[in-house]
């Protein structure tokens, strides 16, 4: 037999997704202790983003007792980067926002963006 081909690499990241989607469920379950949810939009392109940060392991810590998150952001319609940093004090309370490329909004706004959104594409 071919041993290198016996050791070819079959790792499906894909499979493993839907799988654990499978298992859990929509990824918007209500109970989601470890999430804190960020709402912004793109000023390039108009389009809103909810961004998940997870409390465990997305967060490091920052001054007095808070933390810092820090990652680029990219929208899926004109997939420009949007570098962001947010500092959470001890409760998970966002206390800065800074983004380029786009801007922080409420999650109000984000649902009637994505309300807006819908329309303009039916
Ligand atoms: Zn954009």
């Amino acid at each position: 037999m071919d041993a290198v081909s016996q050791r070819r690499h079959t790792n499906s990241r894909g499979g493993t997704v839907s799988f654990l989607r499978r298992l859990f469920g929509q990824p918007e379950a209500p109970r989601d202790e470890r999430g804190i949810y960020l709402y912004a939009v793109c000023d390039r392109c108009g389009q809103p983003l909810r961004i998940r940060v997870d409390r465990q392991y997305d967060l490091n810590p920052h001054d007095e007792g808070g933390y810092i998150w820090q990652k680029t952001l990219v929208d899926s319609r004109c997939f420009r980067p949007m570098p962001t940093v947010v500092i959470f004090d001890r409760n998970y309370h966002p206390i800065s926002m800074e983004i380029e490329g786009g801007h922080y909004i409420s999650q109000e706004a984000y649902e009637a963006a994505e309300r807006a959104a819908t329309h303009e594409e039916e």
